[in-house]
């Protein structure tokens, strides 16, 4: 087995999983076929650049019953990777499958899968905290029976992690599956709460198990496959998705695209430029309501799947995929409330970003607070100044970055970076207070972002500026003022500091070296 990532942003990784029968690209959609009723051909895979398929070895095996195990490749005619699900959901759906467990890691090793999945027992949506326990403990039983039956090591073989919606068990599971060797690890039965739009409760489930898995190894959510989840999934570190969904919605009239979903009936024009959108329009899909018809819709929704897939990887590559994140959390409230609590676990996200990018960030005004390079920033704000001088010189934080670059400033910043009594901090509308000492780490320099707010936002961002100046105690503070978040700066200080501790020099009306020579004045002036 061999899992290699090339490439990091929030918990969110781009890599390749080698299995016998080939590679393939991470993050990555397993399209679930049905195995007695095929009805895309391996051109149109290769042609959406799919890879890896999944099929259900349960199905498979209660389809042939009598006949002789066939290799699935053979069966599906598809010679690339081939992953096969045990059973489980069937599990979830009726209550008990007539194969044991040993039954069907035989059968999936005789059918020479490429990825197998132990038979699990899902804990389901609606499983009491002791129904959960049983079906993490017997997973668990299940795991440790299928590890000493498997002869075949060329299968990468998946553990599942149970416990549901509670959270408790979910850790539990995953700390137990931990302790076994699976080359893949699996979150299982969330589709309850993708169907019912409980994001947030699928977040914080995603997060418990990631906690407690090995990171080194693949991870997959079972049965998400809708794309406008796919962003914040890899975001919480999914690295593998199986879904029928594609073919279902379609089935339905469903349309899928990477804001949500569309009827067929209710569209004039199709907006996508997939080969089966862009030469034709909803009614041509509509009129004929016969097979044909049914497949174009179903190939749209895989181009856009991995249309969508793509374009996260480049996300991930260019270092944008919380931005990403931003855009998606608009296209529905129940995105928004998905963005919500990712946020509130964005101190993990924080320890798996690269600390510097190929490319800068964009602030995007509140909802960009969360992101992990604010977070950094904010730990690192403590103890970045290292002597605490006299007085703080604070100097406007403007569009020109690094800030001490500032054509109006820059004579300013200089003169008194190295002056013994001085700490020099910025007042950033992005950052709040940037000490001088980090203007020019990452990103501060490299954040695009509005030069001004509402008179809340300035407030808020204001207060920042002075409660960083406060904790540093200086004996004075000499600040230097322009535009309304300047006047906003000005109102809080004045809030905090004594007024013969505050100066306010005014950086629109002054010239810069005057404004030296004022700052020289007030130094000697409280010597
Ligand atoms: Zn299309």
């Amino acid at each position: 087995m061999s899992f290699q990532v090339h490439g990091k942003d929030l918990l969110g990784r781009i890599g390749t999983i080698k299995t016998k029968s080939g590679a393939f690209a991470t993050p990555h959609m397993f399209p679930v076929l049905d195995p007695h009723h095929r009805i895309l051909g391996r051109e149109f895979f290769d042609r959406v650049g799919i890879q890896a398929v999944m099929t259900n070895a349960y199905l498979l095996k209660r389809g042939l019953q009598g006949l002789d195990p066939v290799d699935v490749h053979r069966t599906l005619d598809y010679p690339g990777s081939v992953a096969t699900d045990s059973g489980a959901y069937q599990i979830l759906e009726y209550g008990h499958v007539g194969v044991t467990p040993e039954e069907i890691v035989g059968y999936q090793e005789k059918i020479n899968t490429d990825i197998g999945v132990i038979l699990d027992v899902p804990t389901g949506f609606r499983s009491d905290p002791s129904r959960a326990r049983w079906t993490v403990d017997e997973t668990v039983r299940r795991a440790d029976r299928a590890l000493e039956v498997i002869t075949r090591r060329d299968i990468l073989w998946v553990g599942p992690v149970q416990g549901g919606v509670h959270l408790e068990e979910v850790e539990r599971s995953a700390r137990q599956m931990a302790k076994r060797d699976f080359a893949i690890y699996a979150l299982g039965s969330p589709t309850e709460l993708m169907e019912t739009q409980r994001y947030d409760v699928l977040v914080d489930m995603i997060i418990a198990a990631k906690k407690a898995l090995p990171s080194g190894r693949p991870f997959h959510l079972f049965g998400a496959g809708h794309p406008v989840l796919f962003p914040f999934l890899v975001a919480l570190g999914c690295d593998l998705f199986d879904s029928a969904a594609y073919a279902l919605y379609a089935r339905a009239g469903r349309y899928l695209t990477s804001e949500g979903t569309l009827l067929l009936g209710d569209m004039v024009e199709f907006a996508c430029t997939c080969p089966v959108c862009v030469d034709a329009k909803p009614k041509d899909f509509m009129t004929s309501r016969d097979k044909e018809a049914d497949t174009r819709l179903v190939q749209h929704n895989l181009w856009t799947c991995f249309s969508e897939l793509r374009r996260i990887r480049e996300a991930i590559r260019r270092g944008r995929l919380w931005e990403m994140l931003e855009l998606r959390s608009h296209a529905h409230p129940a995105l928004k409330q998905c963005f919500d609590r990712v946020c509130q676990h964005s101190g993990m996200l924080e320890r798996s970003t690269p600390a510097v990018k190929p490319h800068g960030i964009f602030y995007l005004g509140s909802s960009s607070d969360s992101r992990p390079e604010k977070l950094r920033f904010a730990s690192r704000l403590t103890g970045s100044v290292e002597v605490r001088r006299k007085f703080v010189l604070v100097l406007p934080g403007r569009w020109r970055r690094p800030y001490h670059e500032d054509p109006r400033y820059e004579s300013v910043a200089k003169t008194f970076d190295d002056h013994p009594k001085v700490s020099v901090c910025f007042y950033s509308l992005i950052w709040g207070p940037v000490p001088i000492e980090l203007d020019e780490t990452f990103p501060i320099a490299q954040t695009e972002g509005p030069d001004t707010g509402g008179p809340s936002a300035l407030r808020e961002r204001a207060r920042t500026v002075s409660e960083f100046l406060q904790n540093l105690h200086p004996k004075g503070v000499i600040l230097v003022l322009d535009g309304p978040y300047g006047r906003a700066v000005k109102a809080e200080l004045s809030k905090a500091f004594a007024k013969r501790s505050l100066t306010v020099l005014n950086g629109e009306l002054l010239k810069p070296d005057t404004l030296v020579k004022s700052i020289e004045k007030e130094l000697v002036r409280n010597a």
